[in-house]
């Protein structure tokens, strides 16, 4: 049968959206958040329930088409998306049910972090994700997830109970603990390597109200800041998270007009706690360096989860670097001032998340994110609305990178870099790799499933 007569066959089967190019749908569908990337598929499918995906990986397969999971559409190397292929698209699947007698939350793997901040907070509670609530529950969650509870709840793969996924032969099957543990082993941190996550069930902590927000210092004192962070961030309550940013003060309120524009470092901050004890924590820094400003008060958590949203909207050019640090030396910190005053455009920024507290006190084996031992993931982000600017911010990430890659582990977030090549894949996992590769022959032996951070399957 020809490739036209298998989609005519295939429609009739399909209960979603099925695009193919020339279809008024199809270039707004192709799109992904990175608007560097701009990759032509062959079909994108929109699956409406799990029996089309069953349907999808079997007609991809049939026809040797390769295949791309979309989630959210938030991968910066734009994995979601793939040339002359079929793009298993899964926005449709978009359902949050919360238990709140079990406090487990079951999502559909087309939602966005606020669809499950949304539903969880009428409840009192929420899933440890990231800090931008428009990216992916699944691609984020696949890879590890990091963001503004971590220290306190982990991981948001420390958070997950199970796993109803499509393997490449078009069986389905369901990954936990007590079912297909080795699977369950690799999609804690593996990536969209094994199969098409149609479902994720978490566990939810109580969190309603958080004491949060940033808090910024000029340049100057932007050393001093950092040598205090090291030591704070080791030893504070894991109550608090803070992450570390460089950043240029955005061109709007709450910023004070003298502020904005201007190049500045911050500690965007999440208590879980009340504003007394908040304050009582954070007296030595506000007594040593004065931040020139703070915007930090109490907020319903998914208001901290969207505070950021608005500075970075899909259709921007996107261009990342990253490694884990377990340390911030002196030496460190000369190279992230010098790399700060280059920022090159507003939207631009370096981050470092922590990622010490209960991510630490899991073992390294326990799941296949192997950075256990590291403090921070940093990310060097290049980011502008102006196409003109690719190579300018692209530059700027790298040449940071550079200089900061001395000093980490030598691998990074699997979910915060670009297309780097085998060797970065393998920094990332470290040890786990080859259990990584074992557990891929078993369920993905042909490597159908590699438009992604790929393990290759042992031989
Ligand atoms: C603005 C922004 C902010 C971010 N902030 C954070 C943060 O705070 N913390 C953090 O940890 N990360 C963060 N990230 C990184 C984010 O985790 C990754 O970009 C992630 O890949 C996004 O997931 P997605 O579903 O939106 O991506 P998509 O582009 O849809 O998918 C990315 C890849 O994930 C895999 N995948 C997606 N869905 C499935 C599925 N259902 N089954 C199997 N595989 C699947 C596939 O391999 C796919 O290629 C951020 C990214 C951006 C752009």
């Amino acid at each position: 049968m020809s490739l036209q007569q298998a989609i005519i066959d295939f429609r009739g089967r399909f209960r979603g959206t099925v695009l193919e190019p020339g279809d008024a749908a199809y270039e707004e569908a192709r799109k992904v958040y990175n608007a560097m990337i701009d990759r032509k598929p062959r079909l994108i499918v929109q699956c409406a329930d799990v029996a089309d995906v069953i349907a999808a990986v079997r007609m991809a397969k049939n026809n040797n088409l390769p295949v791309s999971i979309r989630g959210g559409g938030h991968n910066a190397a734009g994995l979601g998306v793939c040339d002359d292929g079929l793009v298993i698209d899964l926005a449709p699947l978009k359902y949050v049910r919360v238990d709140p007698s079990s406090r487990t939350v079951l999502v559909g793997a087309g939602c966005k972090w606020a669809d499950v901040d949304h539903a969880t907070h009428a409840f009192g509670l929420a899933v440890p994700s990231g800090i931008i609530s428009t990216t992916g529950v699944a691609g984020l969650t696949l890879g590890g997830g990091m963001g503004h509870l971590t220290r306190k709840f982990g991981l948001t793969i420390d958070n997950l109970l199970s796993v109803d996924i499509v393997l490449a032969d078009g069986s389905f099957v369901v990954a936990s603990a007590e079912e297909n543990a080795d699977l369950f082993w690799a999609v804690r941190g593996g990536g969209g390597n094994f199969g098409v996550v149609t479902s994720f069930l978490f566990e939810a902590h109580p969190v309603h109200t958080v004491c949060a927000g940033p808090m910024l210092w000029s340049l100057d004192e932007a050393a001093d800041v950092m040598k205090w962070y090291r030591e704070f961030i080791t030893q504070a309550p894991e109550e608090m998270n803070g992450f570390f940013a460089m950043m240029t003060v955005p061109p709007g309120p709450p910023f004070p007009q003298e502020l904005q524009l201007r190049k500045m470092c911050a500690i965007v901050w999440c208590y879980q706690g009340s504003m007394e004890q908040a304050n009582t924590i954070l007296e030595p820094i506000r007594s040593y360096r004065p931040p020139a400003f703070e915007f930090f008060a109490a907020m319903p958590y998914p208001m901290l989860q969207g505070m950021f949203d608005g500075i970075y909207p899909a259709g921007l050019q996107w261009y990342w670097k990253a490694d884990f640090f377990k340390e911030l030396s002196d030496a460190a910190i000369e190279k992230h001032l010098k790399h700060a005053a280059l920022l090159p455009t507003w939207q631009s920024t370096m981050h470092l998340y922590p990622v010490n507290g209960k991510v630490n006190r899991v073992s390294e084996t326990e799941t296949a994110f192997s950075h256990r031992d590291a403090i921070w993931s940093g990310v060097m982000v290049g980011v502008d609305p102006d196409p003109g600017n690719r190579g300018k911010i692209t530059e700027w990430a790298k040449g940071y990178y550079d200089a900061l890659h001395p000093f980490g582990t030598g691998g990074a977030y699997l979910n915060f870099m670009m297309e780097e090549g085998e060797e970065r894949i393998r920094a990332s996992f470290r040890g786990n790799y080859s259990r990584l590769a074992a557990v891929k022959a078993k369920y993905d032996p042909g490597n159908f499933f590699h438009v992604n951070q790929n393990i290759r399957p042992a031989a």
